[in-house]
């Protein structure tokens, strides 16, 4: 029989039939009236996503675009930021802003560890003048889904602007643009938005518009006021990634038309189904048992077993592709994901794989639970 494949990690993600088709129709030119409805439809649906009455940009980059085009456009060199980290991608805003030569004060929690926006108050107090704060919403390295309304919050009592990482959650897990105050949400399409890598997103409020218009670093492509007016004219500034847009256009037609809060108590109970199914087989989550870490459940390779092969294990044995441990994790966990066009049968195909591979490599796991508790748990009643 023909290799089937099992696509279960943090992203890219699955991507439904329908966005697929759209990929392969005849080529359109990017200035003619089609494409125009299309662009203006997607761009209408991402502030819906977004929940923003503020632009939203769009780049043709993987997601670490969004992150330069905020960083290129927001920093002067020698403002000083602050930066919370505590994982892969926090470390990324830290790695970024210092390439574009800011004073940063980087807030470094161990990977793992769930931002606390009292820790956040105390060090913008100790910091002083701070202009900018850059955060991680879901932190795919490690599953935590932090309280970005909290940490917002305090930012904002601080006067900072404040910048989120939403690549792994937009779409999965409550995000108030708007609601919350955060002037520049980043995020991409191969992730819940169910889409091919190659659109990245920012959302900026006239704040960051502000600053971006005094800001000295140098930027072209990823120039914000340079794609807002385009994008106002319904003209990109340069040939965006056409066969995309149409993909995420109709992919985010079918988010909205499940509904937001449909979707992110889908969401909530895929990781809870995921959590509980891991549980009942004896191994220990890395990532937070809580209704929030929705994106991604991280797990803890038993002792004697490196995290390495039981991934490489799933992939060439039986076509599971879930994700390893990044950094110092390497080898010490491994990650499914939950978020994009998963549905419960996801979740028990990669415990079921797991369970086999782990009972194989001789680790002590209870067997032929975790699918029945998984399933079990999927039906529960939602609390996020
Ligand atoms: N931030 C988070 C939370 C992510 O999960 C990813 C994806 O890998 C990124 C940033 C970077 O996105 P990309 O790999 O599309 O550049």
């Amino acid at each position: 029989m023909a290799e089937k494949r099992y696509l279960l990690t943090p992203g890219p993600t699955p991507v439904p039939p329908e966005v697929l088709a759209v990929l392969a129709e005849p080529m359109i030119h990017h200035r003619a009236r089609d494409f125009k409805g299309i662009y203006e439809r997607s761009l209408a649906r991402l502030r819906e996503v977004y929940r923003t009455a503020n632009d939203v940009l769009l780049f043709t980059a993987s997601g670490t675009g969004a992150f330069e085009a905020a960083v290129a456009n927001l920093t002067s060199p020698g403002d000083r930021v602050l930066v919370v980290s505590a994982g892969n991608f926090g470390e990324r805003w830290a790695a970024l802003t210092r390439a574009y030569g800011a004073d940063v004060v980087h807030v470094r929690l161990e990977w793992g560890e769930t931002p606390d926006p009292e820790d956040l108050r105390s060090a913008l107090a100790e910091a002083g003048d701070v202009r900018v704060v850059y955060l991680v919403h879901s932190e795919t390295s490690t599953g935590v889904v932090a309280d970005v309304q909290a940490l917002a919050a305090v930012a904002k009592d601080a006067g900072a602007l404040v910048v989120v990482d939403a690549v792994s959650s937009l779409g999965a897990v409550p995000l108030e643009t708007d609601a919350w105050g955060i002037d520049v949400v980043v995020s991409g399409s191969q992730k819940a938005l169910m889409c091919p890598p190659g659109l990245a997103f920012d959302s900026v409020s006239d704040a960051a518009l502000e600053q971006a218009a005094r800001a000295t670093s140098p930027r072209y492509v990823f120039d914000w006021e340079r794609t807002r007016k385009a994008q106002a004219k319904l003209d990109a500034p340069f040939t965006p990634a056409v066969s995309l847009v149409k993909a995420l256009d109709v992919a985010l037609g079918l988010l909205l038309e499940e509904g937001l809060e449909a979707a992110f108590d889908r969401h909530a109970r895929l990781g809870r189904a995921c959590r509980e199914g891991v549980k009942a087989m004896g191994l220990q989550l890395f990532s937070p048992d809580e209704d929030r870490s929705a994106v991604v459940t991280a797990i803890r390779a038993p002792d004697g077993v490196d995290s390495g092969d039981v991934v490489s294990s799933l992939r060439d044995r039986l076509g599971i592709t879930i994700a390893g441990g990044q950094g110092d994790l390497k080898g010490k966990i491994f990650r499914i994901g939950h978020i994009g066009w998963f549905d419960v049968f996801d979740i028990t195909t990669a415990l079921a794989g797991v369970e086999l591979v782990l009972a194989d490599a001789g680790a002590d796991i209870e067997r032929g639970v975790a699918v029945t508790r998984a399933l079990e748990a999927y039906e529960s009643h939602a609390t996020v």
